[in-house]
């Protein structure tokens, strides 16, 4: 059975759009678009020592201005809280996590967590998922299908944090089964979160979203363009120019007559192709 297309845009509110981040949305609302589904906005507010006062609404604003507005309510992980609580519980009962005393020092020569605390039995704020020591093979909509040991690469990861908060993981998973995503696009920072999302979603015995991950936007040194770079070309840009420089950098060529909002989110919602999407994100676009 095919389900009908539900992708979402999910970003943290720690800073202003970027470009980076506006290549996520417009490629997410393009592949909802173009299949005729619907598109959400998620604010991952789950970690507030990182969120920056005001961040989530000028997000928001700033989307409604390049002219992309979600179908259905705005989601805020932060009220989800309680049915994150609920999963991670439901995991420890199953044997499926255990609670970890380790300290951040204590695992700093540790890449993939040693397993450490698995069978103490301990009373520790921290909830880490048990991974299982076997591979997983992870397709991806644009990038290379990839093959990870979850023993060896991945490791018991966080579900829950010493500081009492829900991990990204676990936020990001049940949110998009809650949400009935088909499709999660997103930047490819997140490519090595997809393994742990899908044995997570195994594990709670939730369905799977595809993935489709898009290259990352660098800067002529090759370093990943950061909100923090305050040269960001986006402040510069009229909703028309922003866009246009968006489809450019995913390998859309927007006919350079058009020059209003509508037309041109017309016009790329019919034109849009995934093979276009470059592997590499070149900045030759940005002056
Ligand atoms: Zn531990």
């Amino acid at each position: 059975m095919d389900l009908p297309y539900r992708g979402r845009f999910a970003p943290s509110p720690t800073g202003d759009l970027h470009l980076g981040s506006l290549l996520s949305a417009v490629a997410s609302y393009l592949q909802a678009r173009k299949n005729k589904g619907q598109w959400l906005i998620r604010i991952e507010d789950i970690d507030p020592p990182r969120e920056v006062a005001g961040s989530a609404a000028g997000i928001i604003r700033d989307l409604k201005s390049l002219g992309m507005t979600a179908d259905e309510d705005i989601s805020y992980q932060r009220q989800h809280t309680a049915t994150y609580l609920q999963a991670v519980t439901s995991l420890l009962s199953a044997g499926k996590a255990f609670r970890c005393a380790c300290s951040r020092k204590q695992l700093k020569d540790s890449p993939v967590y040693p397993g450490t605390c698995r069978k103490l039995g301990l009373d520790a704020a921290a909830i880490r998922l048990r991974v299982d020591n076997r591979q997983m093979t992870v397709p991806d909509n644009l990038q290379k299908t990839r093959e990870y040991s979850l023993n060896d690469d991945i490791g018991d990861f966080i579900l829950w944090r010493a500081d009492k908060l829900p991990a990204y993981q676990l936020a990001v998973v049940v949110d998009d089964a809650a949400e009935g995503i088909t499709e999660a696009v997103r930047g490819c920072d997140l490519l090595d979160s997809t393994p742990r999302q899908i044995y997570l979603q195994e594990c709670l015995g939730l369905a799977h979203p595809e993935y489709l991950h898009i290259p990352l936007l660098t800067d002529n040194s090759g370093r990943k363009l950061s909100k923090r770079d305050r040269d960001d070309p986006l402040n510069q840009l009229q909703p028309v120019a922003a866009i246009r420089l968006a489809l450019q950098l995913l390998g859309q060529q927007p006919p350079a007559e058009i020059i209003d909002l509508d037309t041109l989110w017309n016009w790329a919602i019919g034109h849009w192709e995934l093979k276009n999407i470059p592997l590499r994100l070149d900045n030759e676009y940005i002056t």
